[in-house]
């Protein structure tokens, strides 16, 4: 029986980043991936391709809106959906084949077929035609990911073509005249935004009265008006009790949260889009007294060990934010703790960012959240209007937001909707690791002209005023 000082189950972000530093460190690791490819969600129906449809989704729309005032013409430009979707399947092939190199450059063995553990230490592989290998670890980490969540008390029959998960909707053969987006979350926000640049008549039907719930609030209000101007509708403060097939396409039946009549909307297509759920199934945590929570995600203490010696949890599987580069730095960490390092994860300083255009980033704490902690702050605002590298190209959408600490000074937030936002947040992540202040980020000499400079604008207008505005 082949064995191991650890197994990695699932190589998502999680999972395959924990191998790889696990091998630096000096480990013998393996990995088992049921997928017939590694990547997990995020390279093979997550992050990667939905990155690549809204670049070319975005250029699309550039080339038929902002050419002609750049003083570019071009003939109407014309979509070639097919040649799109290669862009994206590419991506992925590039991004995976990726992986599996560095799986062999770390010497990680790999495993393809369905991971269980059969007790601390046990993990048996089960194939596709049936086959188990049983292997030994000193460890075992689960990285098993988060799978479509439905909608809670309505039963939804997704079939990926008409009524589409993520998955569903990355894959379309044509463009839909009519979408309806079920939820108003990053996922549903980007891919609603894709299909709506290649021509779709998108609504989004949300519970909530705002959209990208717990993000700041200002900063969801100005993406809200943002989105409607490209065309995106939005149905708030609706409660979905019904989604089904029609004889063509789908409906969505709604009602509002506050009590009213229900409404229904007609669809080629539906996305549902209301969150991801923990992923365990056929893991045997049960019989290995696994301990869950009860929203089904695997309890861990501070060091990422579960409620049994020897098996630890990270990921989309364990609580915080459903994000790849989470996972990742929990890889890191378990890897470093194995392996008799301190490993630790910042959970304070974790960027979030919604590859819409503008881009949404943010990182820290809220405005909305700070009051309810009742932590003095002050806030700094400054609009990519008044910034000259936004009006070079033609960007003057959004603003950047700083929160800090009124009696200190210290950045307890940032919150950017622009252009680039995805790209400006890491300074501020970087500032906030550090511990820095309103005032080292405003004395940050920035280069002339960037986006940025409306980060080093935003930062003195909360600790003295702006030079711009
Ligand atoms: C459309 C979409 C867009 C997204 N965009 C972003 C983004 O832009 N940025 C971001 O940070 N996050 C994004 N996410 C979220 C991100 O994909 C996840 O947070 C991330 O993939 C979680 O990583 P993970 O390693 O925990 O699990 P996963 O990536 O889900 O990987 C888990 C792996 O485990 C495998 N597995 C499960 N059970 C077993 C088993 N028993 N045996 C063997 N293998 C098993 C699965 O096949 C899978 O490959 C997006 C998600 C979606 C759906």
């Amino acid at each position: 029986m082949s064995s191991y000082d650890l197994i990695v189950i699932g190589t998502g972000p999680g999972g395959y980043v924990c191998a790889i530093k696990a091998a630096q460190l000096g480990l013998k690791t393996a990995v088992v991936e049921k997928r017939a490819t590694l990547g997990g969600t995020c390279l093979n129906i997550g992050c990667i391709p939905s990155k690549a449809l809204l670049h070319a989704s975005e250029v699309f729309d550039h080339a038929g809106h902002q050419f002609a005032e750049l003083g570019v013409d071009l003939e109407t430009p014309k979509l070639n959906l097919p040649n799109m979707m290669k862009h994206k399947e590419a991506v992925i092939k590039s991004n995976v084949d990726g992986v599996a190199f560095l799986m062999k450059k770390n010497k990680i063995d790999t495993y393809t077929g369905t991971g269980s553990i059969a007790a601390a230490g046990k993990v048996t592989v089960t194939a596709d035609d049936g086959s188990k290998q049983d292997l030994e670890a000193k460890n075992i980490v689960i990285a098993t990911g988060s799978d479509v969540a439905g909608i809670p008390g309505v039963d939804v029959d997704i079939d990926e073509k008409v009524i589409v998960s993520s998955t569903g909707a990355l894959e379309l053969e044509k463009v839909p005249g009519k979408m309806v987006v079920v939820g108003g979350g990053v996922i549903g926000l980007e891919l609603g935004s894709v299909w709506s640049r290649l021509g779709a008549d998108v609504t989004v039907v949300e519970y909530l009265d705002t959209v990208l719930g717990g993000m700041d609030k200002d900063v969801s209000k100005q993406f809200k008006k943002i989105m409607e101007k490209q065309g995106v509708k939005f149905e708030l403060g609706a409660k979905v009790t019904d989604v089904k097939k029609a004889d063509s396409g789908g409906m969505v039946t709604f009602e509002p949260v506050k009590g009213g009549d229900a409404k229904s909307i007609g669809a080629d297509i539906v996305l549902i889009a209301t969150g991801r759920k923990p992923y365990t199934d056929n893991l045997g945590l049960k019989e290995a007294g696994v301990a869950m929570d009860d929203r089904g995600r695997v309890e861990i203490d501070d060091h990422f060990q579960t409620s049994v010696k020897g098996i630890y949890a990270i990921g989309d599987v364990v609580r915080g934010a459903m994000l790849a580069h989470k996972a990742e730095d929990e890889g890191v960490a378990v890897a470093e703790i194995l392996s008799g390092q301190a490993g630790h994860v910042n959970y304070d300083v974790i960027p979030g960012v919604v590859y819409t255009q503008p881009e949404v980033a943010s990182v820290g704490k809220t405005e909305e959240e700070l009051k309810a902690a009742g932590i003095a702050y002050r806030a700094g605002k400054f609009p990519f209007s008044a910034n000259g590298r936004a009006r070079a190209m033609l960007a003057p959408d959004g603003f950047v937001k700083v929160l800090a600490d009124k009696a200190t000074d210290r950045v307890l937030g940032v919150h950017i909707i622009g252009l680039g936002a995805g790209e400006m947040i890491h300074e501020a992540a970087v500032l906030m690791e550090f511990g820095g202040s309103s005032e080292d980020l405003g004395r940050t000499c920035h280069a002339h002209p960037t986006m940025s400079e409306a980060v080093k604008e935003a930062a003195m207008a909360t600790f003295a005023k702006p030079i711009h505005m």
